[in-house]
């Protein structure tokens, strides 16, 4: 009789606590008590296990030698001994940065770890970014500034089911994470539950307070906030002194941000305004969490800064029972931002432009500081560089769907098709991996071992439950197998992940995310590991900043900002502001959920959301096929009317393929600090499909 195995769920950053029954086929989901989830699952959890056997699993590489040829399968030697030789080939004609590599927040510590060493020694390029930087990035650059250290949410979430008074920025928790509602009881049952949304979701349903500011104006509604926090007598001076620095600065912008002038720009009503800010003073533990609404704009590092300036004058971080965070999202969101694939960063969190990070980091990888590479481009830069003049010639992509997920997506899907060389390791054929040159069919959750950090900075170790698809290979495997043909020797890339973990622990020691004291015997073992963890016998840090934040002299700061709104305005030709998001039944590009029949038929296609008298005007109706239309592409969708929804704002959930991507239409102005591009808010003209 098979034994269920204790799991995580492969999906989001709560990385729910379920249990796995192997089966023949394929396995059975069912319920384990975690402390993030408490036994409940979201539908995408109890259906994780269909992942397993889909019926299109890839199971074999496949390889085009020329473009227009259709892929045909091929052996392992044969699949990796043609990337191999046009990577070498490329190299030589055009120096190691011809050769780019794209990772993914859903691979695991060790996969992200690997991949970057892999880039930066076995290839030797600069060019490596990852679809991280389109989700957490806004958010991490400004918990780095606030705090000098990044970790989404830096006390456990159990913490939150405390809080009298909770305020959720740009987070429909209840339909991106379900199971985190449960912690948002209280505050919600006592009044307490603030919104910032410019829909009513299913979490601002549940809200005593729902603010729903136009779309891109966040950062002049935390501004107006910080100012009525300030009028209205509420600043919490003694902790301002004791714990930050930077307040008289900050108050010098936020003093012209009268609730009248927050008003006037973000259509929120003052006295909401002040509303919130009274029940949020009001409270004796109250926590702010930032989501991706509210980071997912050119402006967001800005606009997170503005939200922590709000929780400092609060005085709510670093205080027990209360605090500042934001709810990563992918399901190694936070680890996969500490382990190098991103394209300024090296392991530890470390920044690739500091010479003791390059010397540590060297020395573990057993290469002089000098052979590492500088930082290179961000993720969006990355992809509209690809095949075009100085650009990479040859890209990699490792757990990522850019087709779908990045912005500008029709321009992506072409600097891909304009590549010498596109390889696509993934389990299933993805709108990307079908434009590839070489696909590699990798094993998954559940038929590996690898640690995942969650939301909360906890290392979880998921394990092996079942074998995986014969013809698969890790891509652990895979990068060893690549860095040997490329001249490394075998030892310097372990693919047994236990090894690459401890690995990862020593290059990350005495960096700012010390994983150096987390072994997966001790995971093994039941003990439960927050980062940072410097030694064997460190408990782990379930808390941060309850003493002194992370900067040098223990200070957090307060950084002044200013709106700026987003980089493109609703006029005549293009009169609304189209968002984008999640929704119940699917994750991210919907490579997987996609496959998996439930949750197709709970949600079949992708929709336009828009209130009713919006429609009207356009010559709409319920159930109309539409085109919504940026000036950089066209989605044709079908309309859903809701009253719920600004006049002024359309929604478009970002899941879907095809013509109904809503990344065609999304515009990849980047936020200058962190790279993230502003997927929140663009303008655009909404017309029957038919009528243009
Ligand atoms: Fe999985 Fe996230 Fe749903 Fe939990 S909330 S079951 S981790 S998708």
């Amino acid at each position: 009789m098979n034994t269920a195995v204790a799991a995580h769920c492969p999906y989001c950053a709560l990385q729910c606590g379920m249990t796995l029954t192997p089966r023949e086929p394929g396995a059975l989901v069912g319920p384990r008590d975690f402390p993030v989830n408490e036994g409940a699952l979201c539908q995408k959890g109890w259906t994780a296990a269909s992942l397993l056997d889909t019926p299109d699993r890839l199971r074999e590489p496949l390889v085009r030698r020329r473009r227009g040829e259709p892929l045909r399968p091929a052996g392992w030697d044969e699949a990796l001994d043609l990337v191999a030789g046009r990577i070498r080939e490329l190299q030589d004609r055009h120096g190691p940065d011809a050769v780019a590599v794209f990772g993914g927040g859903g691979l695991t510590n060790e996969k992200a770890y690997l991949l970057g060493k892999f880039a930066r020694v076995a290839l030797r390029t600069s060019q490596i970014d990852y679809n991280g930087r389109f989700c957490m990035s806004s958010a991490a650059a400004a918990g780095t500034r606030a705090f000098g250290l990044d970790r989404g949410l830096p006390f456990p979430v159990t913490d939150l089911r405390d809080a009298d008074v909770i305020m959720l920025v740009g987070a429909n928790v209840a339909e991106t994470m379900p199971p985190l509602v449960r912690h948002l009881r209280r505050a919600r049952d006592r009044g307490g539950l603030i919104v910032v949304d410019p829909r009513r979701t299913a979490t601002a349903e549940q809200a005593a307070l729902h603010l729903a500011p136009r779309p891109g104006t966040d950062l002049a509604l935390a501004l107006g906030m910080l100012h009525a926090v300030v009028a209205g007598g509420h600043l919490r001076r003694d902790y301002a002194d004791a714990r930050t620095t930077g307040l008289a600065q900050a108050w010098r912008i936020a003093a012209r941000w009268r609730p009248e002038e927050a008003e006037r720009v973000t259509g929120v009503a003052g006295a909401c305004l002040r509303d919130a800010v009274e029940l949020l003073a009001g409270a004796r533990n109250a926590y702010l969490l930032t989501g991706r609404g509210t980071e997912q704009h050119s402006s967001g590092v800005d606009t997170v800064s503005g939200w922590i300036n709000l929780a400092l004058a609060l005085g709510l971080p670093g205080r027990a029972g209360s605090g500042y965070g934001c709810l990563t999202g992918q399901g190694n969101g936070q680890g996969g931002r500490e382990h190098g694939q991103k394209a300024d960063q090296l392991p530890g969190y470390r920044r690739l432009d500091d010479e003791a990070a390059r010397r540590h980091v060297a020395a573990v990888w057993g290469v002089a500081p000098e052979e590492l590479p500088a930082a290179g481009r961000s993720a969006y830069e990355l992809l509209d560089a690809l095949g075009a003049g100085t650009g990479p010639r040859a890209l990699l992509v490792f757990g990522s769907n850019p087709v779908v997920s990045a912005p500008r997506a029709g321009h992506v899907a072409r600097r891909l098709a304009a590549l010498d060389l596109l390889v696509v390791a993934d389990t299933v054929p993805s709108e990307t991996a079908r434009l590839a040159d070489v696909v590699l069919p990798v094993t998954q959750w559940a038929e590996e071992d690898g640690t995942m950090t969650n939301l909360e900075g906890r290392v979880l170790l998921r394990r092996r439950a079942l074998s995986p698809p014969q013809g698969t290979r890790t891509d652990l495997t895979v990068l060893r197998e690549l860095a040997v043909r490329l001249g490394q020797p075998a030892s310097r890339f372990p693919d047994d992940p236990e090894e690459v973990f401890d690995e990862l622990g020593r290059a990350s020691a005495g960096g700012p995310a010390d994983y150096a004291g987390i072994s997966h015997r001790r995971l093994r073992a039941g003990e439960v590991l927050h980062w940072p963890c410097p030694d064997r016998r460190h408990p782990g840090t379930p808390r941060l900043f309850l003493d002194r934040f992370a900067h040098a002299d223990g200070r957090a700061r307060f950084v002044p900002v200013d709106h700026r709104g987003p980089a493109e305005r609703p006029d005549p030709d293009y009169p609304l502001i189209a968002t984008t998001g999640r929704i119940l039944a699917h994750y991210q590009s919907g490579a997987q959920t996609r496959r998996v029949a439930d949750l197709l038929r709970a949600a079949p296609a992708a929709y336009v959301e828009v209130h009713p008298d919006t429609a009207r005007r356009a010559g709409l109706a319920d159930g109309d096929r539409a085109r919504v239309v940026s000036r950089r592409g066209t989605v044709e969708v079908e309309v859903r009317c809701v009253p719920t929804i600004r006049l002024d704002t359309v929604f478009l959930p970002f899941h879907f393929p095809g013509d109904e991507r809503a990344n065609l239409i999304s515009n990849p102005a980047l936020d200058p600090t962190s790279g993230m591009p502003e997927f929140k808010a663009c303008a655009v003209r909404l017309a029957p499909a038919n009528g243009e």
